[in-house]
């Protein structure tokens, strides 16, 4: 195991199994576990509300990691609940036409949070495995362009990477909006492309505790909001990032993810991206070939995400299922709600860390073909 590999995995818990799950969620480090408690007994010695002061350096730091990773700066970023709640709270604010446009492989959530904005939802052209056409795309959009452009930058149901720069580079021209969903892409792929808002989660592979996410908007574009809360005509000397920014969420969760990044970044953001990349490789390798099951993705795709379509009628929650009970190995079955105008039956979703070998792979392997036997 190369020496980044044994740091990852001695930092964190023992595993109990195998986990291939980084996309559901990561397995926080003992740092982030300890920051996390010894928050919650700071705000039982002296307050929740004086531990929230003492914590603030160290949430600014936070901010300024997320500032690094989007090429943002700090004070363009705010902590959320997760990726959705980022998305809700953008485009309950936009206050022009409401028009987005995205891939046809769109995360299924975020569409019904499209809809559920009012927001009429149009297809950006996409190749057969889902990767937008640039140059098709930049003709698209001059032709007639939407409020916004929003991109899923890596899909939860596939490990494509998305054109990312190039995306922002034709929206920058069109000065059409540009907002990237990173949940799947932050701390995976690079994620500092121009866009004009991110949003993204802590519990994936950044590796932070659940219930936590972030959002950052280039001032350019909050300029351009107006939140619902409070209401604007109070005139209340808040900015925007204030007024979408709430209190009352889980300051340890913060304080954990904070840790996290500050670890993630230590590491090195391109080191992880590579090592990434490089598990992802190893994974479809290892699995191109085996009984019942294809590899969706390209080997050579630069994420981690493997996804296998079942080609003999296995079925992958029960596949997953079995997987979790009789080897505690834990992977994601990703089911076609995920993206319902691209996934046209369930996939098992194989999603591992950097500190993945070969060996667990293999292990993995073998009990793929047991449970695609028994199931
Ligand atoms: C997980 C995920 C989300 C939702 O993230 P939450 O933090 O659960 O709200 C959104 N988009 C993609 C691509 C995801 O993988």
């Amino acid at each position: 195991m190369s020496a980044l590999a044994e740091r990852w995995r001695a930092a964190r818990p023992k595993v109990a199994g195998l986990h291939l799950d980084s996309g559901a969620c990561s397995r926080p480090s003992f740092a982030v576990i300890d920051a996390v408690a010894q928050h919650m007994r700071h705000e039982a010695e002296v307050g929740g509300y004086v531990a929230a002061a003492a914590a603030a350096p160290a949430l600014d730091a936070g901010k300024s990691a997320v500032a690094a990773l989007t090429g943002m700066t700090a004070d363009d970023v705010i902590y959320t609940t997760g990726s959705n709640h980022s998305l809700d709270l953008l485009l309950s604010s936009w206050t022009g036409p409401r028009t987005v446009a995205c891939v046809p492989g769109e995360y299924g959530p975020n569409l019904a949070l499209m809809a559920a904005n009012g927001f009429d939802v149009r297809a950006l052209p996409a190749d057969g495995s889902g990767r937008l056409l640039v140059d098709a795309t930049a003709a698209m959009l001059a032709a007639d362009p939407p409020a916004i452009v929003h991109l899923t930058a890596l899909a939860s149901h596939r490990g494509i990477a998305q054109p990312a720069r190039e995306l922002a580079e034709t929206c920058r021209g069109l000065d059409v909006p540009l907002v990237i969903d990173a949940a799947q892409a932050l701390g995976h792929l690079d994620c500092a492309v121009g866009a004009d808002a991110v949003y993204s989660s802590s519990r994936k592979w950044l590796a932070g505790p659940r219930g936590v996410g972030m959002l950052a908007i280039r001032p350019a574009l909050a300029q351009r909001l107006r939140p619902r809360l409070p209401p604007a005509d109070w005139n209340l000397p808040m900015t925007v990032l204030q007024r979408l920014e709430h209190g009352e969420t889980s300051l340890a969760a913060q304080v954990g993810l904070s840790v996290a990044l500050g670890e993630y970044l230590a590491a090195g953001a391109e080191t992880m991206r590579a090592a990434l990349a490089a598990v992802g490789k190893l994974t479809r390798e290892a699995l191109a070939d085996v009984d019942g099951w294809r590899v969706v993705e390209p080997v050579g795709e630069p994420t981690a995400i493997t996804t296998l379509a079942p080609t003999n009628g296995a079925d992958p929650q029960r596949v997953r299922d079995w997987l979790v009970a009789e080897r505690g190995i834990v992977t994601t079955h990703a089911e076609v709600q995920r993206a319902p105008f691209e996934l046209a039956a369930p996939v098992l979703r194989l999603t591992p860390h950097v500190d993945t070998s070969a060996e667990d792979l293999a292990t993995f392997r073998d009990a793929l073909a047991d449970a695609t036997e028994e199931v």
